[in-house]
């Protein structure tokens, strides 16, 4: 028997046509690349995405096209994700952080028609336009008055373009399962991997993003997102605030301590969400300006593990809490969150910390199980750990164009391989121990690169540290531990060595410490351990 419920396909466009009708006076904010501070509401944004839709159909783009943007966090690019998606062509959200080989690759292996770019990256293009097919459009993210002297042929102005176009627009009807968007993962190892989510994937996982134990966004919430709009659709937030009527702050392209700070402050922001570099920066600009930010209640960590001390500092200096999570770009991020259960109340702080600094516990939608190297399912009891598997409705099913990626990700039974090595504890937080290819393996047993990084950053002195497996006569591998030093960090090798004692079993023990003055990253911000690994290759660990 079927049920008889309206059989309505979850779209984007529900999302935007929400936030204008209910949410219409809600603010938009954004820090503009030309430089002053943009206001608008979600109702007179509504309007300008009709205009774009039109202006995407006078130049040629259809049902299906991808139309790339290679911009920071603002209201144009926000405009682009649902008038590109409504029309039931792909926004593709290229990564400007990725090498110039990396971004021509993608944007021919995309077959881009179009590409909309803002004012800071027209030099990035300019710099592999001869290695672009000439029959691709280029339309700079601003208004006629800021349009750049560029190499550029034929491009085009965003603002001339909408300008004197209807704001009237019968959106398509098409089936839910549609593309939507399509973003590439930063390829630590070959060439990035292309993602193509779903009109019905992305509404669903703004569902999720709004739940109180997802990212809790609400229409009484301020929400700055940090982590950029070309990384996994900054975790899916614009959508899940276009559904919730979130009021959203952009930060455009103010990264650092003092311009994420200022937002914050100025818009009185309650939630925001990045990777632990960008709050390593606010953090250290809060202190040494004795800031304090009574708006801000919810801070999401993720992208990479957060450090205990970070949560700390958030819970203690500015009285707001640091929630970890975990997801992946073949995940449309979200995967798990470590908030904290009805039935851990009682436990003390300390007992409390050690579940926080954990990745967390998966939503709803996302089911996962650990395996061995045989694929047999491993305990769920926080210490056996093996190969972490996913599924679940916004978990990629194989990457667009690239069979030969996707034979290799799935198992038997269709379980995507995260390439992550994790512990499942009683309780259901899932734990990172290492992604699969940095484990450092020492006399047929397994170390933890992560949890060495996460203690030798605990230390004050220490900004930054990655550990890697160092070819060893005896045991095989052995851990190196490369630190960047913070300002005036004045911390030696043997006080490093002794930092370990206790904390780990001693064979865990890295050999040696090295210092050095930059580590090398991804697009993403993670330390680039195929890099690390290049430039120690012939490294000799002391005897
Ligand atoms: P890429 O950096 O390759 O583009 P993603 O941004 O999709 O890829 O990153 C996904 C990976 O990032 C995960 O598989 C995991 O290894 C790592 N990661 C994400 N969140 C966390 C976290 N909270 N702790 C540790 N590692 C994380």
């Amino acid at each position: 028997m079927r049920g008889m419920m309206m059989d309505m396909p979850l779209t984007t466009t529900s999302l935007i046509e929400h936030a204008a009708r209910y949410h219409g006076d809600t603010e938009i904010v954004s820090r503009t690349i030309e430089g002053p501070i943009h206001r608008y509401t979600y109702g007179e944004s509504y309007q300008r995405i009709k205009k774009l839709v039109n202006a995407l159909g006078d130049l040629g783009v259809g049902e299906g096209d991808r139309v790339a943007t290679l911009a920071w966090n603002g209201y144009r690019h926000f405009e682009l994700y649902f008038a590109v998606s409504g029309m039931g062509a792909v926004c593709h959200t290229i990564n400007p952080r990725l090498f110039g080989d990396q971004i021509i690759y993608i944007i021919n292996h995309a077959k881009d028609k179009i590409i909309f770019v803002d004012l800071s990256f027209v030099p990035v293009l300019e710099g592999i336009a001869e290695q672009l097919d000439a029959s691709i459009k280029i339309v700079v993210m601003t208004d006629q008055e800021h349009m750049p002297d560029s190499k550029l042929e034929n491009s085009l102005c965003f603002e001339v373009l909408i300008d004197g176009q209807s704001d009237s627009y019968d959106w398509p009807d098409f089936e839910e399962n549609t593309a939507s968007s399509l973003c590439y993962s930063s390829g630590t190892t070959g060439n990035p991997k292309a993602v193509l989510y779903s009109h019905r994937s992305t509404v669903l996982h703004a569902m999720t993003a709004c739940a109180t134990d997802g990212l809790g966004i609400s229409g009484q919430d301020i929400v700055l997102p940090v982590v950029p709009m070309f990384h996994v659709n900054a975790w899916g937030i614009p959508y899940a605030c276009a559904l919730s009527g979130a009021k959203l702050v952009f930060p455009g392209a103010g990264m650092d301590g003092a311009s994420v700070c200022e937002l914050l402050e100025n818009e009185g922001v309650t939630f925001t969400a990045g990777v632990p570099t960008v709050w390593l920066l606010l953090l250290g600009y809060i202190s040494e300006n004795k800031k304090k930010l009574p708006d801000l209640e919810r801070v999401i960590v993720g992208g990479a593990a957060v450090p205990q001390s970070m949560i700390e500092a958030f819970e203690n200096d500015l009285d707001c809490r640091c929630i970890h999570a975990w997801g992946m770009t073949e995940m449309s991020p979200l995967g798990t969150l470590a908030h904290m259960k009805n039935n851990m109340k009682d436990m003390t702080p300390e007992d409390q910390m050690a579940y926080k600094v954990k990745q967390g516990r998966p939503v709803y939608g996302v089911d996962m199980k650990i395996v061995d190297d045989n694929d047999a399912e491993l305990p769920h009891d926080g210490k056996a750990f093996g190969e972490l598997l996913v599924r679940g409705p916004w978990v990629t099913n194989g990457y667009y164009e690239d069979e030969e990626t996707s034979a290799d990700s799935f198992d038997a039974d269709g379980w995507f391989r995260t390439g992550d090595v994790s512990t499942i504890d009683e309780r259901g937080f899932m734990q990172i121990v290492d992604r699969a290819k940095d484990v450092i393996k020492s006399g047929g047993e397994w170390i933890s690169s992560i949890e060495l990084e996460n203690i030798a950053v605990g230390h004050p002195d220490i900004a930054e540290a990655g550990v890697i497996g160092v070819a060893h006569p005896k045991w095989d591998e052995r851990p190196l531990l490369i630190c960047v030093k913070s300002d005036g960090g004045a911390v030696t090798e043997a006080e490093m060595l002794e930092m370990y004692k206790g904390k780990v079993a001693d064979w865990w023990i890295p050999n040696q410490v090295v210092f050095i003055d930059e580590l090398p990253h991804t697009a993403t911000g993670k330390i680039r351990k195929t890099e690390l690994r290049k430039i120690f290759a012939d490294h000799k660990l002391p005897a």
